[in-house]
């Protein structure tokens, strides 16, 4: 019996202490659980969600941890870090614009113009120029972070312009071997597709075939061909068929690069001008477009000029320009130009940024004519621009489309918002005031005045639509999973302020931006976070496995 004794006294200590290390086990568990922290980084509460579907808005809380979005729901009893109250505005995927020019972005890292219209994410080398070296343009991310996310195209201007410098030829065939290379090595390192601008120089000087061949390569690291075309006035049939042939023929995506009717006597032809895309479409080639919502354009001066005089660059013209015989027959293409455009003289092209003179900015060159010269006709103009052509060229805004044509695009549903804008320094210049005002001006404007789409599109065309399109697969999106790249806007309040005019103030209605999971913008003020990451194209992603 001594023994049974022992042997249950024995039991019962280890029944004890197995209650012992069970017990210490559990609140060794629970204190790790709580050493990790709450479960969230930020909740915002409070919101009506429009989600960047195009479904109508949803309330729900949204949960946000390490950068991504990872619970949507009933969060009121969550533990969180920092907590935002939306007061019942609308919360959405961050906006996405597709059509940038912010090469110099490092230098002006806060992207303070995009952050206040709300837009997270930017995708720059448009209209066929920028960095040859993409590898080195996205790297300079983390040394030099930004407040938004970045991704590029390569530009086939810029392509053609290192390889052949300015000429006004076909390449040789090692040529085209060389920016073949050029593009491949682009597409690897991360762009996500090659752009071409067909009115500059020397983008311009390509035939479809050369841009085919280009293409070809971009086909094959999975990229798209977005295009500011070669003719977006009388010639736009021809110049979007260009563009859709250099889709099916090379077997890519196209986005047509701020789609528009730029000549008068062709307002009006916009359901033409989308029945092209809208067949493309049909016949399976994945065609879509983006826009800025204005009836201006804004690109260079030298853009008026004939593409054969601005061949080798400007020295070469000036050249050109000294022979009599040669500038007569300038003006009297540049007559020609601007009577086939239906405008009567130069007074819808006004200066943006004129160095020599700027005194010039604000003012058209109908107007700068008159003051210069005391005379209002049309070769006295044309002897203006050439001057300034030749004084080193100015940056311009055209006012050379119609309303309803803009209308009509924005409503079409293959249309993105995007801004054509760069990275803008307060009070410089009098640039398009779509840099200060494109996303905001469609939701305040487009959207609550005059009712020509619904809020929830709007929001589809600034967010998955263009992250379908330019293949950033976690973003655009309020979901689970997805990066937390989020904007908080008042819906009846939001408005641009930007004019032609005046182009620098901020809109208003924007509450909150969210990059990545970081507050970015705060009411008025910016913060000092710079979450932003480089956005890689699938030809980055095949040749690294990543
Ligand atoms: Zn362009």
């Amino acid at each position: 019996m001594e023994w049974s004794i022992t042997s249950i006294t024995k039991i019962r200590s280890i029944v004890f202490l197995l209650i012992l290390f069970s017990a210490l086990a559990v609140s060794v568990s629970v204190w790790s659980s709580r050493a990790q922290g709450p479960t969230f980084d930020l909740v915002i509460a409070n919101a009506r969600i429009v989600d960047g579907t195009g479904n109508p808005w949803f309330k729900a809380d949204v949960g946000i941890k390490d950068g991504r979005i990872v619970r949507i729901g009933h969060l009121a009893a969550a533990q969180t870090s920092k907590y935002v109250d939306a007061k019942g505005q609308i919360l959405a995927p961050g906006f996405i614009d597709v059509h940038t020019h912010v090469e110099s972005i490092y230098n002006l890292p806060t992207a303070e113009n995009f952050v206040r219209m709300g837009v997270t994410s930017l995708v720059t080398g448009n209209c066929g120029t920028s960095a040859t070296d993409v590898a080195e343009f996205l790297g300079r991310m983390p040394g030099k972070p930004l407040a938004v996310n970045l991704a590029t195209l390569v530009g086939q201007g810029s392509v053609r312009r290192k390889v052949i410098g300015l000429d006004d030829r076909a390449p040789t065939v090692d040529e085209l071997k060389q920016m073949e290379a050029l593009v491949e090595q682009a597409m690897k390192d991360g762009a996500v597709g090659m752009s071409t601008g067909l009115i500059y120089v020397p983008g311009t000087y390509a035939k479809t075939d050369e841009i085919v061949d280009l293409a070809r390569v971009v086909a094959r690291y999975g990229g798209l061909y977005a295009t500011h075309m070669r003719n977006e006035g009388d010639k736009v049939a021809e110049a979007i068929k260009e563009s859709i042939q250099i889709g099916e023929q090379a077997g890519l995506p196209v986005e047509i690069s701020h789609f528009k009717i730029s000549n008068k006597k062709l307002w009006g032809q916009s359901p033409m001008t989308l029945g092209l895309v809208r067949d493309a479409r049909s016949r399976g080639l994945m065609v879509t477009v983006d826009q800025y919502a204005y009836t201006a354009s804004s690109t260079s001066l030298e853009s008026r000029l004939p593409t054969w005089l601005r061949a080798g660059g400007l020295e070469e013209a000036k050249k050109r320009l000294a022979d009599k015989a040669t500038r007569e027959r300038v003006v009297s293409e540049m007559k020609d130009t601007l009577k086939r455009s239906g405008q009567k003289d130069f007074d819808f092209a006004v200066v943006a940024s004129y160095e020599p003179d700027r005194s010039f900015n604000g003012k058209s060159i109908a107007a700068i004519t008159k003051l210069v010269k005391k005379k209002d006709d049309v070769s006295n103009q044309i002897d203006q621009i050439l001057e300034m052509y030749v004084a080193g060229g100015a940056g311009m805004i055209y006012h050379g489309m119609g309303e309803d044509d803009v209308k009509r695009i924005m409503q079409e549903p293959f249309t993105m918002v995007a801004s054509d804008s760069g990275v803008r320094r307060q009070d410089e210049s009098v640039p398009h005031p779509r840099g200060y005002g494109n996303n905001v001006r469609v939701l305040g404007h487009y959207v609550r005045e005059l009712k020509l789409i619904s809020l929830e599109d709007a929001v589809r065309k600034m967010t998955s639509l263009p992250a379908q399109t330019f293949g950033f697969r976690d973003r655009g999106l309020i979901r689970e999973g997805f990066a937390a790249d989020l904007v908080i806007f008042d819906e009846n309040t939001i408005i641009d302020r930007a004019t032609y005019d005046k182009p620098h103030p901020f809109p208003i209605g924007i509450s909150y931006v969210f990059v990545n999971g970081e507050l970015v913008l705060s009411g008025d003020q910016l913060t000092s976070a710079r979450p932003g990451v480089a956005l890689r194209g699938p030809g980055y992603r095949a040749t690294t496995g990543s």
